[in-house]
C-alpha cells in the first residue's frame, strides 16, 4: 500500500520504518530541509520506560498558583487567550485524581514495556544505527525524607506492574554515581532502575533517516504541508504549495503542528505545546559528570551522558506555542545543573536549545484511524516520544497493515 507519512521527527520516522518493514511503498514529508529538527532535536535522551506516570496526577491542583508565580519553578504556567489552552487545562484538572492517573500509568506501561523490547530488536537487527544508545540504568533522587517516602511507595506498586526498581540510600546512591558527592548533604536517596537507557534522539533519528533512504523511502524534505481536505468521499487529500496528493493512506505525525492542521477536517486533538529547555555540555576526561541516568525529581531536571556530552534538559512551560529560547529559563536551568554538577564541563559554552512536547492531558499519546478511511494519527507522546516511538510507531503500522496489535491499541484512540 502507498503510504504518506506526514513529519519526519522521531515519532514520523520510526513509523515509517515500522511501515517500510511491513511491506508497504512509504514516502515521508517534511516541512524542513533536515529530518528531526523540531521538539526531536535535543531533548532529554532518556529512555525512561517506567517512568511514564502522567503529570496530571493527585496533589499537582496545589503546585499551580506557585507556577503562576515564579519565573524559575520547573513548571510554569501562562494564561493566554486561547480557548484550545482552556479546553486542554480543564481536560488535565480532570485527570488530576488518583484512578485516572493509575490507569493510565497501567496503560502507559504497556506501550513503553513494548517500545523496550522493540528498541532492543532494533538494536540488534540494525548495527548502522549508532546513536550512542547505552544501558545506563536510571537513578532517580529525592530531596526530602518526605517525598522519597512517597517514592518507596510508588516502587511497590510499581512492582506489581512488571517494573524492577531498588531505593538506595545516599552511601548507596553515591557509590553508584560518584559524581554526586557535591549534593550528599541535600538528598533523601535514590530509586534505582537498572533496565533504563539513554540515546541520542536525533541521531536516532538520522541513522533510521540513512537506513531508510538506501531501502527505497522517499523523502521529501522542505515541504510544507499547507492543508489536509476532506474529498468528501470518506477521503482525505494533502494541499503542498500547487500540488494535491491523493495517498492511499496517510499518517499525521507532526507533533504539535497536528492539531492546527487536522482542525479544518472536524478532528479537534487534545494535544497542546508544553515548552521545555536542554543545555548540551562538552565532557573532558577531567569532567565529574554523571554515568549513569539521573531525575532530580525535586527540580524536575534530567541528566544523561550521550557520548563525550552531557545533556541536562527540564522545565515545562505552558501557555506559549513557541519555540523562540527564553533566556531566563534557560539560565535556571545552567545555574541548577551548575550547583548538581560543578565540574562536568565548561557551561559558558553549553548549546542551549528549546522544544515543545506535544502533550496530552491525560499523558498518553493519540494513534489509530479517524473517521476519514485513509487517515491515521501518530501524535501526543509528550515528555516521553522517544521513549514510546517504537511501541507507537509499531502499532500503528500493525493496525495499518491489518495485523493484531501486540497490546490493546485501542487503549490509545480517538474518540470519534
Ligand atoms: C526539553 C525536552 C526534554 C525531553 N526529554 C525527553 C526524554 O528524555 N525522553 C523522551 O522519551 N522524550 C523526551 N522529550 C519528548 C520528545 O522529545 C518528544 O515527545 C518527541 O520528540 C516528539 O516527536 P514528534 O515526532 O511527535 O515531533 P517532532 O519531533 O516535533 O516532529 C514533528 C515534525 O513535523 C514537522 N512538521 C510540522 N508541521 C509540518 C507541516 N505543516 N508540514 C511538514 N512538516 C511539518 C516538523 O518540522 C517536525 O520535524 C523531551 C522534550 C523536550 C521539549
Amino acid at each position: 500500500m502507498e503510504v504518506v507519512v506526514l513529519g519526519a521527527g522521531v515519532i514520523g520516522l520510526s513509523t515509517a520504518y515500522y511501515l517500510h518493514a511491513a511491506g508497504h511503498q512509504v514516502s515521508v514529508i517534511e516541512r524542513h530541509t533536515q529530518t528531526a529538527m523540531e521538539t526531536s532535536y535535543a531533548n532529554g535522551g532518556q529512555l525512561s520506560y517506567s517512568y511514564v506516570s502522567p503529570l496530571a496526577g493527585p496533589g499537582v491542583l496545589e503546585k499551580i498558583p506557585g507556577w503562576l508565580c515564579s519565573s524559575h519553578a520547573p513548571m510554569q504556567f501562562r494564561p493566554a487567550c486561547d480557548l484550545d489552552q482552556w479546553r486542554w487545562c480543564l481536560a488535565f484538572v480532570r485527570a488530576c485524581t488518583r484512578q485516572q492517573n493509575a490507569q493510565s500509568t497501567q496503560q502507559l506501561l504497556q506501550l513503553s514495556f513494548l517500545s523496550r523490547s522493540l528498541m532492543h530488536q532494533l538494536v540488534r537487527d540494525e548495527p548502522a544505527l549508532r546513536f550512542d544508545y547505552v544501558r545506563s540504568g536510571k537513578l532517580v533522587l529525592h530531596r526530602d525524607a518526605a517525598a522519597y517516602r512517597a517514592a518507596l511507595e510508588l516502587l511497590a506498586l510499581q512492582k506489581t506492574l512488571g517494573c524492577e526498581q531498588q531505593a538506595l540510600d545516599v552511601d548507596a546512591c553515591l557509590k553508584l554515581e560518584p559524581a554526586l558527592k557535591g549534593i550528599a548533604a541535600q538528598l533523601a536517596g535514590g530509586i534505582f532502575t537498572a533496565s533504563e537507557e539513554t540515546g541520542d534522539c536525533y541521531r536516532f533519528c538520522l541513522g533510521l533517516e540513512h537506513l531508510l533512504r538506501r531501502r527505497g523511502v522517499e523523502f521529501q524534505c522542505g515541504t510544507q504541508v499547507d492543508a489536509l481536505r476532506d474529498c468528501g468521499t470518506g477521503l482525505v487529500e494533502i494541499s503542498c504549495g500547487a500540488r494535491t496528493l491523493r495517498p492511499q493512506q496517510i499518517v499525521i505525525a507532526l507533533g504539535c503542528a497536528s492539531t492546527a492542521l487536522l482542525k479544518p477536517l472536524g478532528i479537534r486533538l487534545p494535544v497542546y505545546p508544553l515548552r521545555g529547555y536542554s543545555l548540551t555540555l562538552a565532557t573532558t576526561p577531567a569532567s565529574i559528570a554523571p554515568a549513569v541516568s539521573i531525575t532530580d525529581s525535586a527540580r524536575k531536571v534530567v541528566y544523561a551522558r550521550l557520548g563525550n556530552n552531557l545533556r541536562v534538559a527540564g522545565m515545562a512551560d505552558l501557555g506559549t506555542a513557541s519555540a523562540e529560547h527564553n533566556q531566563t529559563r534557560l539560565m535556571s536551568l545552567q545555574r541548577e545543573a551548575q550547583r548538581v554538577f560543578p565540574d562536568a564541563g565548561d557551561y559558558s559554552a553549553a548549546a542551549h536549545w528549546t522544544g515543545l512536547r506535544p502533550a496530552t492531558p491525560q499523558g498518553k499519546p493519540i494513534l489509530g484511524p479517524t473517521r476519514y478511511r485513509n487517515l491515521w494519527l501518530n501524535v501526543g507522546q509528550g515528555a516521553l516520544g522517544f521513549t514510546l516511538a517504537t511501541g507507537s510507531a509499531r502499532l500503528l503500522s500493525d493496525w495499518i497493515s491489518g495485523k493484531p496489535g501486540a497490546i490493546d491499541r485501542t487503549l490509545f484512540c480517538l474518540p470519534h
